[in-house]
Parts: structure tokens; C-alpha cells; sequence
């Protein structure tokens, strides 16, 4: 009845002989535990997997105490009860998974892809009553934004947060600001104190503040109401363009290294593009700094995406000659320099999907997807860059169990570890995210 280790896809079972690894290993041994197991709350960090070692937040959501018979069911009792839970709801019910997702979650999901078109689909489908949400908190608050009003978004494990949207507190952007406003005035000024306008005559704003969509629904908030934008991996650089036709400079916030391989490629020097430390007076800035900035970043960062190397890259190109290294720009900027490619899961995908059959592939993303895209694709050989298997370690909280029993107090009638954004947040978010969808590219 136990369902320790079998659970973990990610160890025991590799996809077909076409998915390979360098090396092999894991970055914790605890990654065969169930998610039940661990300290309640978690007090050190956000639990095994890449964001180990990153601080959890005081105050972060808890991992709920879930009834015993999820927890002692076997892998194919819980596949039995979310099945017949699904069946039961029907289309009352929808389940989405992320591409980051274990497979034991993601083969029950509706709709598999990335946090934005997940919240598409949500928004997609206003005759289902719940929408659960295998995925993390910051997705979950964007599918309950995007829903309608009587919809119940649904996180099976609320403890499933995301360590890089953590790392931007709405109160350290709210400081950060009033600094930037003090040292730059809400106006852009040229090099003689003369107020710049637009092709309209307009003022520019001295700063723009661009959240990604790995943030807290409260920062999505804050640029709605301050002139701002949302920015996903897929459309940054039309993102910025937009920011840049409004304000002299951008704030970008929580992942510092979209913010700066996207400036980069733009062409912003990297000396324009200082880093902002919450922890620090103006940021570890001096003023004069700040007004020479075309992007201040954010000292935020992903830890799964932070574990790729240009050393890695070197090695898959000696053991592969040949081989398309393809990375998601959440990784460091050195990184995506040496890389053939990087983009969104989704430029990830289509890429390998668009290769001539018998190709090589060294993808920089999470393992969950990179295993699956092997699987899917046995025309090819694909493998994760990072050769020790650490998975993202909040998505790794949202376990078959905790699917089965959201799913069955669904079919009870009762709706639980629901997340919810406030209306007045939803509403000032809203402003934030029509603003990205009306963002075009430059022809
Ligand atoms: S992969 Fe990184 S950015 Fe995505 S949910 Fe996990 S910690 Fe957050």
C-alpha cells in the first residue's frame, strides 16, 4: 500500500532508451519521499528539489494535513479515485497541469501547457465550477484573475509556491519604488533637466514597471496601477518595447536574468542594466546610477534555471557533437550566450517538434518536461543539460493525493485549498495583464 518512491517518476524510471543523462544522480535524497512526509511547516526552505536552499518566506502558505487514506494509497488506488472523481464532475471540473508537472499529475490534466495559456484556458471555460490547478500559487491567482466570478480556482497542495515569485515581496517593491520616485521624479528628464516627451508631446514616465508572470497577483496589482505591465518568457521583448515607448527606463521584477538576456539581446548595454537588492539603500545603487539605467533588475532568480552552466553546455557538445542546445532564458545570462537557442517551454517545444527526425537535443529546463519531451519524441535524443535530476521543488508538492482529494471533496460538494484574489487586487491586475494582451510586436 506504501506509495514512497514510486511516486518519483523522475528516479526510478527513465523515458524509452531515447532519453539520456550525462551522469545521473540526484540533488536529494528526500526526492523519493511522499510531500506529506516532510516538516510541517517548512521552516528551512521550500523542500528537496532545485529551490532547497532559497528562504521560504515567513508566512508562506502551510502544507495542509491530508486524510490518511491519500496518504496510504497506492499509485493505482489514487489513479482509480481521481478518475472516478473526474468522471463524476464532468465538465463541472477542470484540470490543468503545468509542463514543469510530475507525469503521475500531469496524465489526469485537461490542458497541459504554460502558466499563461493555462490561465487561457480557464478563462476558456466558464462552464466549469472549479478549475484545479496543478501547478503553483502565482498561476493559480492568474487562472482566478482571468475566471469568472462564480469559478473556485483550486491549488491541490497550497504549499506549492514558486521560490523566484517569492523573491519579490509587494512591500520591497513598494520601497523600491518610493527610493526610484525620490531619485528620478515621476518624469523622464534628459542630461539638462528638461522633461522628455513622446511622439505626442506627452511626458514620458521615468520608470515602468514590468512584473513577470511568475509574480505575486499584489505585484501584478502594483503595475496595473502604476503604468505597468505583465511580461511572459514568450513575449518580453515586445514587453519591453511597449515599456519603452512610455517611460525612459523599466523596472523589471522578480527574474533578473529574463529582465537581462532580453535587454541584452534589445541591445542595452550591460552597464545600463543595474541590479536592484531589496536589502540594501537604494538598492546597492548610487543615484547617479539609477538615472543612467535603461533596466533595473530585480535580485531575483529561478533556482532550477540557475543550475545550468556554460561547463554543461561544453560537455553535451563533447559527448554530442552536433547536438541543438536549447535553454530557457530564465538562465543565466552566459548561459543563453553559448547556447544554439533560448525561449519560452513553448519555443522549447515547438523546436523540437519542427527537428528533422534524428536529432540531438541539450534542453536547459526543468527535468519533468525535458523527460517528457523524450518520451513524446523517440525520433530524437533529448536530454536535460543538468545531469543531476532536481526538479522544481514546489511543483514536486502537488502529489497524485493531493489531486484525489480535491477532486473528491469536489464531488462531495465541498471546494477546498481554494485560491482567491480579492477583488480590488484582481481588478488593478487585470489592468496590468490586458495591457501585455494588447502589447504587439514591432513589425
Ligand atoms: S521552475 Fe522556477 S520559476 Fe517555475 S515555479 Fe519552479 S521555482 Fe518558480
Amino acid at each position: 500500500m506504501t506509495s514512497v518512491a514510486t511516486q518519483l517518476n523522475l528516479l526510478p524510471t527513465r523515458p524509452s532508451g531515447t532519453a539520456v543523462t550525462l551522469e545521473g544522480g540526484s540533488c536529494n535524497s528526500s526526492l523519493t519521499q511522499d510531500p506529506w512526509d516532510f516538516p510541517t511547516p517548512l521552516v528551512e526552505g521550500y523542500g528537496p528539489g532545485a529551490s532547497q536552499n532559497d528562504v521560504a518566506p515567513a508566512g508562506s502558505p502551510a502544507q495542509p494535513t491530508i486524510p490518511q487514506r491519500y496518504r496510504d494509497a497506492s499509485p493505482e488506488e489514487l489513479d482509480a479515485m481521481i478518475v472516478a472523481a473526474k468522471e463524476t464532475l464532468g465538465e463541472r471540473a477542470v484540470v490543468m497541469g503545468h509542463f514543469y508537472q510530475r507525469d503521475e499529475v500531469v496524465k489526469h490534466a485537461d490542458f497541459i501547457g504554460d502558466s499563461f495559456q493555462l490561465a487561457q484556458q480557464a478563462k476558456a471555460h466558464p462552464e466549469a465550477d472549479a478549475i484545479v490547478f496543478c501547478g503553483v500559487h502565482f498561476m493559480a491567482e492568474t487562472a482566478d484573475i482571468l475566471s469568472q466570478d462564480n469559478q473556485s480556482v483550486i491549488l491541490p497542495n497550497p504549499a506549492a509556491g514558486c521560490s523566484m515569485a517569492d523573491m519579490a515581496d509587494e512591500e520591497s517593491v513598494e520601497d523600491c519604488w518610493a527610493d526610484l520616485m525620490d531619485v528620478l521624479g515621476p518624469h523622464a528628464v534628459d542630461e539638462n533637466g528638461q522633461t522628455v516627451t513622446d511622439e505626442n508631446g506627452e511626458p514620458l514616465a521615468s520608470v515602468i514597471p514590468v512584473t513577470y508572470m511568475n509574480s505575486s497577483a499584489a505585484l501584478k496589482a502594483f503595475c496595473g496601477r502604476n503604468g505597468g505591465i505583465v511580461c511572459t518568457s514568450s513575449n518580453a521583448q515586445t514587453v519591453l518595447e511597449w515599456a519603452f515607448k512610455r517611460g525612459q527606463r523599466v523596472l523589471f521584477f522578480p527574474d533578473q536574468h529574463l529582465g537581462r538576456n532580453t535587454a541584452k539581446a534589445m541591445g542595452v548595454p550591460l552597464e545600463q542594466m543595474p541590479m536592484w537588492n531589496p536589502r540594501k539603500e537604494l538598492g546597492g545603487n548610487t543615484a547617479q546610477t539609477l538615472k543612467d539605467s535603461r533596466v533595473i533588475l530585480w535580485h531575483g532568480f529561478c533556482s532550477v534555471h540557475k543550475r545550468f552552466t556554460v561547463g554543461q553546455i561544453e560537455k553535451a557538445r563533447a559527448e554530442y557533437p552536433g547536438c541543438t542546445v536549447i535553454v530557457h532564458p530564465e538562465s543565466p545570462m552566459e548561459v543563453v550566450d553559448a547556447a544554439d537557442s533560448s525561449g519560452s517551454t513553448d519555443h522549447i517545444r515547438k523546436a523540437v517538434q519542427a527537428a528533422e527526425p534524428g536529432q540531438t537535443f541539450a534542453i536547459g529546463t526543468e527535468i519533468n518536461m525535458v523527460n517528457r519531451l523524450a518520451a513524446e519524441h523517440p525520433e530524437h535524443t533529448i536530454f536535460c543539460l543538468d545531469p543531476v535530476i532536481c526538479p522544481c521543488s514546489t511543483m514536486y508538492r502537488i502529489h497524485p493525493g493531493y489531486l484525489a482529494w480535491v477532486l473528491e471533496e469536489l464531488v462531495a460538494g465541498r471546494v477546498i485549498n481554494q485560491v482567491s484574489v480579492s477583488d480590488s487586487v484582481a481588478q488593478e491586475a487585470s489592468v496590468a495583464l490586458e495591457r501585455m494582451l494588447a502589447a504587439v510586436p514591432k513589425k
